[in-house]
């Protein structure tokens, strides 16, 4: 599903950091184009471990598509009302994409605080540097695709089969997953 990436979904992991204070539980970010099926996999991901993953929904200036529903897919604003409230504090991250603003507000980032993500400041700085990796090349660059350059990416699944592609996202947060179920059932 990542090749050229074009947009992101980001859902964070959840659970108690461990008391060591070292690797917590982190966002997760899905990154592709459009109709890749970042959408389709993360609600799975979300049925399956409702307890484990939240959604963190972001901030647009840019038209809902069809069947795009506000407060959902994303919240749906004016620039001005963007402007304005990046002005007063209330994003954690954002960024011009396309002609378009994008950002996670920071009431975003308490709920899912709320739910025992990690700290704040690692979050937004989790956040702002995927947000950063997504739009490090302009869209449809030509070869080498971003996708390839190392580091970019924890993993690139190729959506050619929903059930290999979704195995493949679980068995790659299987750790998280699986700390998560040991915190919920201590
Ligand atoms: P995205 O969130 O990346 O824009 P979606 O999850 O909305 O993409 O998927 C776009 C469409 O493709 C949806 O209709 C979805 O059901 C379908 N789809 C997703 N994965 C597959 C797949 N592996 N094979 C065929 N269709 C798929």
């Amino acid at each position: 599903m990542l090749r050229r990436p074009l947009a992101g979904l980001a859902a964070a992991a959840l659970g108690r950091a461990p008391s060591n204070g070292m690797s917590g539980p982190r966002p997760v970010v899905l990154s592709g184009p459009s109709g890749a099926g970042k959408s389709t996999l993360l609600k799975r991901l979300l049925q399956e471990h409702d307890s484990i993953f939240g959604f963190s929904v972001s901030h647009t200036t840019r038209d809902p598509r069809p069947g795009e529903e506000n407060g959902k897919d994303y919240y749906f604003v004016t620039r001005e009302v963007m402007q304005r409230d990046i002005a007063a504090g209330d994003f954690i991250e954002h960024a011009e994409f396309s002609g378009n603003l994008y950002g996670t507000s920071l009431s975003q980032e308490q709920r899912l605080r709320q739910r025992n993500t990690e700290t704040e400041e690692s979050l937004a700085k989790r956040l702002a540097a995927a947000r950063a990796d997504m739009e490090s090349k302009p869209p449809l660059t030509l070869p080498p695709p971003s996708g390839e350059e190392p580091g970019l990416f924890d993993l690139i699944i190729v959506n050619d089969s929903l059930d290999k592609a979704y195995w493949a996202l679980k068995e790659a947060l299987s750790e998280e997953i699986k700390k998560a179920q040991a915190i919920g059932h201590s």
